[in-house]
């Protein structure tokens, strides 16, 4: 079977090496350029988009700011999965909102801006610490803003003159005091079967993951059926196929989502060395109507799992595979400040030897850029 994926980074790259695995071909569009490349290699095959779209048995996307007019031209194929409207949900801010709205799940409170003069009356609605997002093309926290006090306000408006607010709208969003980010990624076949991975529990920094764990600790039954909840309407709502992930904050006892990716999930790496089933071979089964498989903790010395990101540097130190339980994918890209280059996998068999094992992993890694690494290392132990 062939899978054509729109996108040739990292996410189509680790689709193709589980896929292989299966006897499932992947094959990677750069949407750069429409020309359908080798997933590892990047390098150009010996067929046009055309060819590749009628070739393929399903159609999906490592990420979703493809162009529109592809997205088009993949749904006519009527392979496409998930399809346009989830995509364009994952991919625009505004659609996004509407659809929790309409689905009526727990968001951030916000508002819809189109001219700069209607921040005063977000200030006024929803306070004066607020984030304000692109409502389209941002990711890693690129295409945000932030207000912190309203006296800078007329900072901020002369810092966004030059959009165009009535072609891509703001999403302005209280700023929240949450308790901790955590995520839920599941997968929904075509014939409708549907698995969710355990929720992990997500560190940021500057915008950008850095670290996740899975389980989240202190995961409680509540929290789990309440993500489970927010998952099956989202599924259902859209008549989803494929892997989802739902960035949610944890508030209390109350999840909030963020925002939706329609697609395989940074948060869900670890999966690739602490479940059964990575969340990339999920992807690929969910694509075809394949049977879904085990999306859980493997157990035993892999009962916990973490995932760190490597991120703006070239640390691929093959030496930290002495750390038992440890896994490093290399993506093979050119360093770039903030550009994720790979991540390791660390599983072990319950949170306070994961602990120790980040804290080892501390001593291989260049820590300017793993800000979070000994104080998440602590924790656990
Ligand atoms: P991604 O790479 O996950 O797609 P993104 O650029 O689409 O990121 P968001 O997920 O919306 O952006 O925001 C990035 C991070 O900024 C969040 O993970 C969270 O840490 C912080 N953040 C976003 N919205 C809020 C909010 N309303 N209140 C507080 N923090 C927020
Ligand atoms: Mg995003
Ligand atoms: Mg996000």
């Amino acid at each position: 079977m062939q899978v054509l994926v729109y996108g040739a980074g990292q996410l189509a790259q680790m689709m193709y090496l589980d896929g292989a695995a299966l006897g499932i071909n992947v094959m990677a569009v750069d949407v750069n350029n429409n020309t359908v490349v080798h997933p590892v290699s990047k390098s150009p095959l010996d067929c046009t988009l055309e060819q590749a779209i009628e070739l393929a048995d399903a159609l999906t996307v490592e990420f979703e700011h493809v162009p529109e007019t592809l997205l088009e031209q993949a749904q006519a194929s009527g392979k496409l999965y998930p399809g346009i409207e989830a995509i364009l949900v994952g991919a625009d801010r505004v659609r996004e909102k509407q659809l929790l709205s309409g689905l009526d799940i727990p968001n951030c409170p916000y508002q819809i801006v189109d001219d700069l003069a209607q921040l005063d009356e977000c200030v006024a609605r929803l306070g004066e610490r607020l984030i304000i997002k692109a409502s389209r093309d941002g990711y890693d926290g690129y295409g945000q803003w932030r207000l912190k006090a309203a006296s800078d306000l007329p900072a901020l408006k002369t810092q966004l003159a030059n959009l165009d607010l009535q072609a891509v709208p703001l999403v302005v969003e209280k700023m929240l005091n949450f308790d901790r980010e955590v995520s839920l990624i599941g997968a929904r076949s075509k014939s409708g079967e549907v698995v969710v991975y355990p929720l992990a529990e997500n560190l940021h920094h500057e915008g950008q993951l850095h670290v996740s764990v899975a389980p989240a600790t202190n995961s409680t039954e509540a929290l789990t059926e309440q993500a489970c909840d927010i998952f099956t309407k989202l599924v259902n709502g859209m008549d989803y196929v494929g892997v989802l992930a739902v960035e949610l904050f944890q508030c209390g006892d109350e999840l909030l989502v963020n925002e939706l990716a329609p697609r395989v999930h940074n948060s869900g790496h670890w999966s690739q060395a602490g479940s059964p089933t990575s969340q990339f071979e999920n992807n690929l089964r969910a694509v075809l109507d394949l049977p879904l498989g085990l999306a859980v903790n493997t157990g035993g010395e892999a009962s916990v799992s973490a995932m760190i990101n490597i991120i703006g540097c070239d640390d691929h130190k093959l030496a930290l595979l002495g750390i038992g339980g440890t896994h490093l994918h290399w993506y093979g890209k050119t360093v770039r400040p903030k550009r994720k280059m790979g991540h390791i996998n660390v599983t072990a068999s319950d949170y306070a030897a994961l602990g120790e094992k980040l804290s080892a992993l501390a001593g291989y890694l260049s820590l300017e850029h793993f800000p979070q690494l000994q104080e998440e290392a602590a924790r656990l132990a």
